[in-house]
């Protein structure tokens, strides 16, 4: 930030809910915001991509306190960009789809600063797409019309009936719900067919995901009837028929799941990307991060077996020994030992084969496995994490084997804030599971409600101990079993909320 210079304002449609749904661009821009001004309709996955430094702006407070008015709105933006920042303003859905995108443009070019706009996916038509609604299909809609069922000074807007009526394509409503009895009555009047399908999609793209299918003359009653609440999309037309068929997400293992990834930010990603494709609304609040130790590393030659237990570990001891202009090489002909697949995989990133992983992926084994291998005389070295489970080196000593430890790297805690109303929660090690436990706040309800999912053991202990009431535990040490666990248990969780 540099006092002096006009910021910029990136427009950015957030998508309609599920983090996925952000474009690449958006996520891009975010990634670089210095401030961020986003409302009620971002999806909390998206405001978790928010930089931790980046100043955060909520104008969208529902639930009592009244949202920020629009000019006030416009005055943060101009203020925040005057002050040199890059400030994102993030968007539900499309920013100019019934956004009020195209005001904050003015009152942007008013004052000479600097804007760009990054188009979103709107609710509009990725809500029935969740839905399984395809707001066109050939043979029943041929076009698409997107109103706004709610006007400025409140009630339906001035729209033409009569005009609508005809069209015979998909309507869809946004701003809908309040006004659901008279619209479908003024659409009938208007000479439409009370038959024609009807459907409401209710937060649609996140796990609370809710539909109700109908016809136009008893959409609103079953709205009422289901205790439909904004934000919701009303589609008026044929295609609204084909929700059952192609009801896709329904038949996802673990649809309806909103979950909770805590594992540090640069390790998420393949278990999100699996909790996703099984359906899961995925928010990554990571607990922990860590970070190689800053100090000289010392010699890390001689040993007959090198060992690892950690993808992290690995990271840190290349990035150590390339600060200090080494390389693996000096671990010479040490033969290599990995806890488990995940860390084999980073060995085999940088080149090198793994001797030895043991069965069960933990201290434990890795010691019987080690001590089952290594012959009289041959020596061990740990390159691991500063703080750890006593299991390995026990296991070792118990046995006899000799070695020698260097700490590689620490982990140190981040105190996201925990979102509200999850069904589950991953940790794959003891200490996310303590990080998350610290951010809790004192009567924290998720307790006895939100699921713990461990990888093992030791990380169901942590658990437990940290005051899960539901702790479910992997069969093995993997993400792979890890999500089988969490579909075995999903049945348990979304019955009781
Ligand atoms: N710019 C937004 C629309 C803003 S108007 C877009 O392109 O999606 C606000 C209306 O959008 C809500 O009243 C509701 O009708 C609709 N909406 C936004 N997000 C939604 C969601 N996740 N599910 C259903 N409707 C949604």
């Amino acid at each position: 930030m540099s006092e002096g210079r006009v910021g910029r304002v990136w427009l950015v449609g957030a998508g309609p809910g599920d983090a996925g749904l952000l474009t690449l661009r958006g996520r891009e821009v975010l990634q670089g915001a210095e401030a961020v001004v986003y409302d009620r309709l971002v999806g909390d996955g998206v405001l978790a991509m928010i930089p931790a430094g980046a100043e955060r702006v909520d104008v969208g407070k529902s639930g009592g306190s009244h949202p920020v008015p629009q000019r006030e709105i416009e005055a943060i933006l101009v203020r925040l960009a005057l002050s040199g920042r890059r400030v994102v303003r993030l968007k539900g859905g499309d920013p100019f789809l019934f956004g009020r995108g195209g005001e904050e443009a003015e009152a942007l070019l008013r004052h000479g600063i600097p804007f760009e706009v990054v188009p979103g996916v709107t609710s509009a038509v990725a809500a029935p797409a969740w839905a399984g609604i395809p707001v066109t299909h050939r043979g029943l809609a041929s076009s698409l019309h997107v109103v706004t069922a709610h006007s400025r000074e409140g009630g339906l807007p001035d729209l033409d009936f009569e005009a609508l009526a005809r069209l015979k394509g998909t309507l869809i409503f946004l701003m809908g719900v309040e006004g659901a009895l008279e619209l479908c009555a003024r659409l009938m009047e208007a000479g439409m067919d009370p038959e024609t399908p009807a459907a409401a999609v209710e937060r649609g793209t996140s796990a609370r995901q809710r539909r109700v299918s109908a016809t136009l003359r008893t959409l609103a009653e079953a709205m009422r009837g289901a205790g439909i609440r904004p934000p919701a999309v009303l589609v008026v037309g044929a295609v609204a028929a084909l929700a059952e068929r192609f009801d896709w997400r329904a038949a996802l293992p673990l649809s309806g799941v909103r979950a909770a990834v805590t594992r540090p930010r640069e390790r998420a990603g393949r278990l999100s990307r699996m909790l996703r494709d099984a359906g899961a609304e995925v928010l990554e609040v990571p607990c922990i991060a860590t970070e190689p130790l800053e100090d000289p590393l010392p010699p890390i030659g001689g040993a007959d077996w090198a060992v690892f237990t950690s993808a992290a570990g690995i990271e840190a001891l290349t990035a150590r020994l390339a600060r200090e202009g080494r390389d693996v090489r000096e671990l010479g002909g040490a033969r290599l030992a990995a806890i488990g697949p995940a860390t084999a995989e980073a060995l085999r990133a940088c080149g090198l084969r793994v001797d030895l992983m043991p069965d069960v992926y933990d201290g434990e084994h890795l010691a019987v496995a080690l001590a089952g291998r290594m012959r009289t005389g041959e020596k061990a070295l740990l390159l691991r994490a500063e703080e750890h489970g006593p299991e390995l080196t026990e296991g070792l000593r118990a046995a006899g084997v000799p070695f020698r430890e260097v700490p590689l790297y620490r982990t140190c805690r981040l105190r996201p804030e925990l979102p509200e109303d999850l069904d589950m929660a991953f940790f794959t090690s003891a200490s996310t599971v303590g990080a998350f436990a610290a951010c809790a706040p004192t009567g924290w309800r998720g307790w006895s409600e939100v699921g713990a999912l461990c990888i093992g053991r030791q990380t169901a202990r942590a658990a437990r101990e940290a005051g899960f009431a539901r702790v479910f535990t992997a069969d093995s040490a993997t993400l792979e079993a890890l999500l089988a666990a969490a579909v075995a248990a999903r049945g348990q969780i979304t019955a009781a909320r």
